[in-house]
């Protein structure tokens, strides 16, 4: 994963670097480093944060207006001083940030060390620098020539930017697979993983594609040519995101803010798309490829982590409104077994990062099949969204806190548009029902907002739950999904452990679990499997698990069997994902807060997970 910063112009690069390592700190953060030009490469780096690293640096010569830096999220190699970016070629000329993998990394390794190279990291990364340098000595070519041949003989992904002391005014950046943008500023240049270090300064960026290299030179225009030295032409695209987005605006934690955003994500996903009084639902960035989505003989979701689950809930909608059949995939084994995929499948691609590694590659099995690829994507511009056949975003904007949120909702909602868009083109709902659900989903927002305002209530509940060592999520029908992503949320922020299963399955197994010490999460709201779900409660009841319900809104039945009692508004089964997700949010956050978890940067994790 890791975030990747590089700075050439006018101004001292350090505090630029430095604040773009801040904003990218989501995509890792076992260690950073830093390079600064000067009459030699300046370089620090540390084990820890980017904060770890500018204590370090504190007081240091950091002078200097060409410079890299790195923050990284470990894949060979410990997180260590020594294996954190930059890395120095053997004669310390040049200088490499990466980030992705390079697979055949130790054959060119023991093919290096005979010739000589020193080898002071465990990384991957430490291969592709002396190997630029060995093809620059040995070919005498300039410095985006020997990068270029390099890159024709590495496997794997990567988005690199290096510095050479020999061309003190001059970063070469290249990619495939991990993202690169460049922005053009005001005789200066930036170049990211992503554009929020860039956007504060300029809204004019470039952003890479796979096997383009980048040569970026100080008073010169951005040149781009691929690794076949095709030279290509920059499309310079405007930047819609703006600073405050990037901010915490007064929460304790991105992840806390960005939960109270969702009103404003879903508004923002719906708007053009959906016109409730006028009964339309418009899919602007997919309507070429809407009649494809309503022929599909099935439709494919593949998908990872969090948008796995939004993926799950796509199941539930296409099927019940659109009575098109659906398998719900993890890319990561899509990939991999062989999958069986027909011209007439819609793969439906779903990704906040738009950077997913095994979601791109799950793009490529089902393009060589000929499958229609539609993607719903959050970042603008990222991989995905430019190489699926069409697709929608979501509007969220920035997602920073690792575990995602609002993504999620915003993934829903789109689902739910797709769903109901084909179900009118298949005509398999009627207008009535049409109609009721596009103005139900109108008014989720404010709906949202009303489970928003028991912010104080589910902190109290966090409070008394903060020290169990176990937790299981139990829901039915579309809140099935739910219960997983409730259970994923707690793990990865709390690090409790916590399962999510369908309830009536609970017998099959995990009711074994269950004893008063064991909180059990059910979602039972009154539609859907309601009473089945009832039958369950008394299940757990009997076997004194503790409970605690997210129920409808003036359930008395639920609210006397169980032990804390969270009320979600009245909404239609098929909307109320986007509920009832909300409170189990807040929930692992202030579980999380209380046992002092580094919320917005749990361990371990990284934000986009651009390696496979
Ligand atoms: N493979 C490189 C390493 O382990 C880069 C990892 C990353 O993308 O952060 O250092």
């Amino acid at each position: 994963m890791c975030g990747i910063v590089g700075y050439i112009g006018p101004k001292e690069a350090y505090p630029i670097l430095m604040k773009g390592l801040h904003r990218l700190e989501y995509r890792g953060y076992d260690s950073a480093g830093v390079a600064l030009m000067d009459q030699e490469i300046k370089l620090y780096k540390q084990k820890g944060k980017v904060s770890e690293l500018e204590a370090f640096v504190k007081g240091k010569d950091v002078k200097g207006t060409v410079g890299i830096a790195h923050t990284r999220w470990a894949t060979h190699g410990e997180p260590s001083q020594i294996n954190a970016h930059p890395h120095f070629s053997e004669t310390k000329t040049l200088a490499i940030i990466h980030n992705g993998i390079i697979e055949n990394y130790s054959v060119i390794r023991e093919e290096l060390k005979r010739r000589g190279y020193h080898f002071s990291s465990d990384t991957d990364t430490e291969v592709l620098v002396h190997l630029i340098e060995d093809i620059k000595f040995n070919e005498k070519v300039p410095l985006e020539e020997a990068v270029r041949i390099a890159l024709t003989q590495v496997v794997g992904a990567y988005a690199i930017v290096i510095m050479s002391k020999l061309s003190p005014n001059k970063l070469i950046a290249a990619r495939k697979g991990s993202p690169l943008v460049v922005g053009i500023g005001n005789e200066e240049f930036f170049i990211a993983s992503d554009a929020t270090p860039i956007v504060e300064y300029t809204k004019d960026v470039v952003y890479l594609d796979d096997e383009e290299i980048a040569i970026v030179e100080r008073d010169k225009e951005l040149s781009i040519i691929d690794i076949r030295k095709e030279t290509k032409t920059p499309y310079v695209q405007k930047l819609e995101m703006s600073l405050s987005e990037l901010e915490k605006g007064g929460y304790d934690h991105f992840m806390l803010k960005e939960i109270f955003e969702q009103p404003r994500a879903i508004k923002d996903s719906m708007r053009g798309r959906l016109n409730a009084p006028l009964g339309i639902v418009k899919l602007g960035g997919i309507i070429d490829y809407e009649q494809k989505l309503a022929k599909a003989k099935r439709i494919l979701i593949t998908a990872c982590g969090t948008s796995w689950h939004a993926g799950l809930v796509g199941e539930y909608l296409f099927e019940d409104l659109a009575r098109i059949p659906v398998e719900v995939e993890y890319a990561s084994e899509f990939r991999y077994r062989n999958p069986v995929i027909y011209e007439d499948d819609v793969v439906l691609v779903i990704s906040q990062s738009g950077e997913t590694a095994d979601s791109l590659a799950a793009i490529d099995i089902a393009k060589r099949n000929g499958a229609t690829i539609l993607g719903i994507c959050n970042v603008v511009g990222s991989s995905i969204p430019r190489q699926t056949h069409a697709g929608v975003y979501t509007h969220a904007g920035p997602e920073i806190g690792v575990a995602s949120t609002k993504a999620f909702t915003a993934q829903v909602t789109i689902l739910t548009l797709m769903a109901l868009r084909a179900a009118q083109l298949r005509n398999t709902i009627s207008t009535t029902r049409f109609n009721q659900l596009i103005n139900e989903l109108d008014i989720i927002p404010e709906k949202i907002e009303a489970i928003l305002r028991q912010n104080d209530k589910i902190k109290k509940i966090a409070a008394k739950f903060k020290d169990s060592r176990n937790f299981l999520y139990l829901g039915r029908g579309y809140n099935f999904p739910v219960a997983l992503e409730g259970a994923l949320k707690l793990k990865e922020i709390s690090y409790i452990h916590a399962e999510g299963y369908p309830a009536a399955e609970m017998k099959h197994g995990p009711i074994a679990l269950i004893d008063k010490e064991m909180p059990i999460v059910f979602i039972a709201t009154r539609r859907g499997m309601y009473e089945k779900v009832i039958t369950n409660i008394q299940e757990v009841k009997a076997r004194n698990g503790v409970i605690i319900a997210i129920a409808t809104k003036g359930d008395k039945e639920v609210a006397k069997m169980v032990d804390y009692l969270i009320e979600i508004p009245d909404a239609d089964e098929v909307l109320v994902p986007l509920l009832a997700v909300i409170p189990l949010q807040l929930l692992s956050y202030y579980i999380a807060v209380m046992l002092k978890r580094n919320v917005d940067q749990p361990r371990n994790l990284a934000k986009s997970v651009t390696v496979e």
